[in-house]
């Protein structure tokens, strides 16, 4: 910097740096050029707080009686947009050190990626503390008058047509604490002479500045930045206001938590629940919906990723003034401070949830149906697993209607006695689960199952793993033995007592099944949970028949694994196909009928490959069964002389 001696006023060359950022800016037409508004109000905020920091710790303030606040003016027929706050001011030096030089670390890689073109990064400008030169973007020439708020250092005019250089001549003698930056609109960018224009640009950015703004004597920043209130200052209905502001919403939230925290990190943030998902509804995911303050700023808004994915329903704001006010999307990640901010935040929201589900069944109900899809994917948080298990619902078999839920807790409660694991079962709905022969076992034990009718729990539950020590299983791979021990009488005994054939038999027809049906099945066994179906396929250890349909889904190759069929030695057809197979091992029918069965069991576990063979094997058996009707009244007699013709 090379001041060059003139009686007035003194001239400065901008460092090579920012003239590079200035030719960028005043050479391109961007799309966000409001932002110069932003990075305006931004800076106006910081020398409030400055100033109000000065006065709070007693120091001494020219112009003590000012208020603090920022006001804009607008001039159509000058073209001039001027922005004044009663912060700080600058000193001379401040002026040429701080608006002129580039100090601060990141922003020549800022400046490469503008020349390469990106417009959209310019709205990035305030996270690499050049915000000021924003106001080049659409001032053809710029003003700043400013007057420190030490009482002893005299005013001054800064100005530049962001060219190359500035000057810098004494103020007026009169100047108040503060600044003021008169911009002389370009010609292109005269809208930012228009009411309407700034208002939005404020409402957009900075709507939650801490300090009045006054648009041309009007103020027109109504939200206050509540979150840093006390919570017995603040009404349900500011709440809600709040709340419908930042997520441009109708309606109220749901729930919303409010918390604030001194040490060791101090931060603030207003977390609200909204009533409807709109994702379900079929609009974008957010990736977040948290807005991010540093000292009142808006440092980001919407992708910090502050929460957790499986949050990303939750709209509102977190604050804190240990971050550095330039921080970026990346810095933010790495930021220790960040780091536990986020954990205790996600914590924190995860134990209000569980006071809601408490105190408010009804409302976390609804925050179930509207948000439990999402919220599901949490399982994988395990920092937080137990608070995760905690909030998932689920219907089960004892609940008295499809709507009912009920919590894991709850399961394990009224867990019978000496049973050791959690049962789920899942299918498309109620109806169908109710009806699974897997089922049987259970309900003649009087076991609860939870029904899952979502993809996703299938992910969801084997990921759990286990809640409160007890491993969770699906139940069409239980290990019956397991359930043996639980005491309560299996219906299944009384019937078996009336089985007719011996297990030898049984164990022959079951060993010649397996060769009629070869690879389909992994083998044959006699059951011992089913009580009402002939037949059942039950998987081994490992993937569910729902997990099996997901696979199949991703990937269409994957053929599932070979089941075990399970046939039910009580059964009428049972003991029928056994009277056949005592006759003639290799009587057709027999064949028929075992490829028949086997096709309803494949039909009812949903995981039929070929529906075509299965249909003209129930075609086949359909004509045999009307020929038979047709044929049942003749006599013996008749069907020979039939058969002579
Ligand atoms: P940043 O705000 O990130 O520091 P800017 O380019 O926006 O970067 O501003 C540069 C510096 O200019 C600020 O740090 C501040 O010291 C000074 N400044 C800008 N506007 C004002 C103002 N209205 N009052 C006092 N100082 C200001
Ligand atoms: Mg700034």
């Amino acid at each position: 910097m090379s001041p060059k001696a003139k009686k007035q006023a003194d001239s400065y060359e901008f460092q090579a740096e920012v003239r590079q950022l200035l030719d960028i800016l005043t050479h391109s037409l961007y799309t966000h050029r409001d932002v110069f508004i932003r990075e305006l109000v931004s800076n106006a905020t910081d020398a409030l707080d400055k100033a109000r920091f000065k006065s709070v710790k007693g120091e001494e303030l020219c112009d003590p009686d000012l208020d603090f606040e920022i006001n804009i003016a607008l001039d159509k027929d000058k073209r001039t947009f001027t922005i004044s706050d009663t912060g700080v001011g600058m000193t001379k030096e401040e002026l040429i050190e701080n608006i002129g030089t580039i100090a601060k670390s990141g922003t020549s890689e800022f400046v490469k990626q503008l020349a390469k073109g990106k417009k959209d990064d310019i709205n990035l400008i305030g996270r690499f503390g050049v915000g000021f030169y924003s106001v080049f973007m659409a001032g053809e020439r710029v003003e700043i008058t400013t007057k420190s708020a030490d009482k002893n250092e005299p005013s001054y005019i800064w100005k530049s047509d962001g060219q190359g250089s500035f000057e810098i001549a004494p103020g007026p003698k009169d100047a108040k604490r503060g600044t003021t930056i008169n911009v002389f609109l370009r010609k292109d960018a005269e809208e930012f002479a228009e009411k309407y224009q700034v208002q939005n640009a404020i409402e957009k950015y900075s709507n939650f500045i801490p300090f009045p703004i006054k648009l041309d004597g009007e103020q027109i920043n109504k939200v206050s930045a509540i979150w840093r209130e006390p919570k017995s200052n603040i009404k349900e209905e500011q709440y809600n206001e709040f709340y419908k502001f930042i997520a441009h919403q109708q309606d109220d939230a749901l729930t919303w938590m409010h918390l604030s925290a001194d040490a060791p990190i101090q931060f603030h943030a207003l977390l609200f629940v909204p009533k409807t998902n709109l994702e379900l509804l079929g609009f974008e995911a957010h990736d977040d919906g948290i807005s991010l303050f540093v000292r009142r700023v808006m440092v980001d808004s919407h992708d910090s990723e502050i929460l957790p994915k499986y949050l990303r329903f939750v709209r509102g704001v977190l604050e804190s003034d240990d971050l550095p006010l330039n921080i970026s999307r990346e810095t933010l990640q790495e930021n220790p401070h960040m780091f536990k901010i986020k954990s205790t935040v996600v914590s924190k929201f995860l134990s209000h949830l569980q006071d809601v589900a408490k105190n408010e069944p009804d409302t976390y109900n609804e925050f179930w149906k509207q948000h439990g899809r999402i919220f599901k994917e949490g399982y994988n948080d395990y920092t937080n697993k137990d608070k995760v298990a905690d909030l998932l619902r689920f219907n089960s078999s004892k609940c008295t209607d499809k709507d009912e839920l009920i919590s894991l807790e709850t399961y394990v409660d009224r867990m019978k006695e000496k049973q050791e694991e959690i049962y789920y079962l899942s299918g498309p709905d109620r109806d169908a689960l109710e009806s699974n022969p897997n089922m049987e076992i259970f309900k003649a034990k009087d076991i609860e199952v939870l029904y899952c009718y979502d993809p996703i729990d299938e992910f969801a539950l084997p990921g759990l793993f286990d809640y409160k020590g007890k491993k969770i299983i699906s139940a069409d791979q239980v290990d019956v033995s397991k359930l043996d021990k639980i005491p309560g009488e299996k219906k299944e005994d009384k019937k078996q007592k009336k089985a007719k054939k011996e297990d030898k038999v049984l164990d022959n027809l079951a060993r010649r099944i397996k060769d009629i049906l070869g690879d389909k099945v992994e083998d044959v066994k006699l059951s011992e949970r089913l009580v009402d179906s002939p037949a059942v396929l039950v998987g081994q250890a490992g993937m569910s028949s729902q997990m099996e349909k997901i696979m199949q889904i991703y990937n269409q190759d994957a053929k599932p694994k070979p089941k075990i069929m399970e046939i039910n030695k009580s059964h009428p057809l049972i003991l029928n196909l056994a009277d056949i197979y005592e006759k003639d091992v290799n009587d057709p029918v027999l064949t028929k009928a075992v490829n028949n069965l086997f096709n309803s069991v494949l039909l009812i576990d949903g995981t039929i490959l070929d529906p075509h063979q299965m249909a003209s094997g129930i075609q086949d058996t359909v004509a045999e069964m009307v020929n038979l009707y047709l044929h049942e009244e003749e006599t013996p007699q008749e069907e020979e002389k039939k058969e002579e013709k």
